[in-house]
């Protein structure tokens, strides 16, 4: 898997991680985003947002920006206790359309990833309701589930309500499945990341939590 280093997030060393959170990136949905996606969050080409992700899957490529022990800034409320995944395409994507080719191929390769997560961080592979968030349960849900659980002013909606979540979290289940027992452990990444040191991360978000992704590509849902 390729590695491109995001500019900003938080270097955290966490032994623990309670929530794999799902994103949409209010983008297209087509090969080559990922990688585009990937640049912008390491201020390639321009500069970087204040805002990063730790997985961003297209149909055809999967790309890590943050290493699964640092925090990214992608979803407010979440950030420190979740890995964030975004996904390619819109929140406003009908169930025919998240059926298509593109988003198979997508769901699939996301759900190959959080599979390795649950192993690698004891993760419930089950699909949690905003009130089950409240409760303090670990598994996977969408940005817009963390949303409603804290109520967040202006929180975003993806990765929107006809997200398949029967259908992935059945691939997620087949994924760990295939997969043979390991120990817990770190992730497994290059170490060569494009890290942001830490005073300017202060100087530019006083609160990693008050950070959600998509308004890297919707400036409109900037909150
Ligand atoms: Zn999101």
């Amino acid at each position: 898997m390729r590695f491109i280093g995001a500019k900003n997030f938080m270097v955290a060393h966490r032994g623990a991680v309670d929530w794999i959170v799902v994103h949409a990136t209010q983008g297209a949905e087509k090969p080559q985003q990922a990688i585009a996606t990937a640049n912008r969050f390491a201020g390639i080409g321009e500069p970087a947002p204040i805002a990063s992700a730790h997985y961003i899957v297209d149909p055809t490529t999967v790309i890590q920006c943050v290493l699964e022990t640092d925090v990214a800034w992608h979803c407010k409320g979440a950030n420190r206790r979740g890995i964030g995944i975004e996904h390619c395409g819109m929140s406003e994507q009908t169930p025919e359309q998240w059926a298509d080719d593109g988003s198979e191929a997508e769901l699939r390769q996301s759900a190959v990833l959080a599979a390795a997560m649950c192993r690698r961080w004891g993760i419930p592979p089950v699909k949690l309701s905003p009130s089950d968030i409240v409760h303090g349960q670990r598994g996977i849900a969408g940005h817009m589930d963390f949303t409603e659980a804290f109520k967040t002013p202006g929180g975003h909606m993806d990765p929107g309500a006809s997200f398949p979540w029967q259908h992935y979290i059945e691939l997620v289940v087949a994924a760990i499945d295939t997969l043979t027992p390991a120990p817990i452990q770190a992730a497994a990444a290059p170490v060569a990341v494009a890290s942001a040191d830490d005073s300017d991360l202060v100087t530019t978000c006083d609160d990693p939590n008050d950070v959600c992704v998509e308004a890297v590509f919707d400036p409109e849902h900037a909150t």
